[in-house]
């Protein structure tokens, strides 16, 4: 039996994530290309602004024209348009030389989820929603020098954000991913599909 496409919320998932095997092991190298934020997303960081810039440091620019490159449509984003956070010392606009994201310092300091503030893109790495679909953003991993280089476990890519799939997906969809997983997994036991890391 052939498996069956998933779509939730409108997004095709890509059964691979349940087979990739994938381990988050080093200190934030992917915050050093900056991010595509939806264009609400790029309005919501601008009008948060005086709340952002006093966590700032002396690696960061405190002027606004400095933190975003221009924006460009994209079908893969909401809004349809698409704005890039530019790179500062060679490090995306929002990390501080700590190697830590001030959106999330904010929502943070202010009590509220941790992502509150941040880009979803940025959330959902190393997954990623491309072709309007759920996917690994291998692209990306195959980029950085340190991303997933080891993947010494068993630990599939899916496994590694569930948090972070349930809260883009809720609990409702993150269930129905939750089943998703065994019928993909039944169908890897069965040999219908095959497992391992996609290359
Ligand atoms: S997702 Fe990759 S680049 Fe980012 S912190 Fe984890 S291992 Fe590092
Ligand atoms: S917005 Fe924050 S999490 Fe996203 S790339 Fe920039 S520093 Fe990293």
């Amino acid at each position: 039996m052939s498996l069956r496409e998933l779509y939730i919320k409108g997004i095709k998932i890509d059964p691979n994530i349940f087979t990739f095997r994938f381990g988050c092991r080093c200190n934030g190298e992917c915050c050093h290309y900056g991010v595509y934020t939806d264009l609400k997303e790029y309005e919501h960081i601008l009008e948060i602004k005086d709340k952002i810039i006093p966590l700032m440091d002396e690696s960061q620019s405190k002027n606004l024209s400095d933190w975003f490159e221009p924006a460009e449509e994209d079908d893969d984003f909401e809004s349809g348009v698409a704005v890039g956070t530019e790179i500062i010392n060679n490090k995306c606009a929002f990390l501080d030389k700590n190697g830590l994201c001030v959106l999330q310092r904010l929502a943070l300091l202010e009590g509220e989820h941790k992502w509150k503030h941040k880009p979803i893109y940025c959330v959902l790495f190393p997954l990623t929603i491309y072709q309007n679909t759920l996917t690994i953003d291998d692209e990306h991993i195959d980029r950085l020098s340190y991303c997933n280089k080891y993947p010494v476990s068993d630990t599939s890519i899916f496994e590694a954000c569930k948090e972070e799939l349930e809260f883009f997906f809720g609990k409702e969809g993150f269930d129905e991913l939750l089943n998703y997983q065994q019928e993909v997994l039944s169908q890897v036991h069965n040999g219908v599909l095959n497992n391992g890391n996609k290359k």
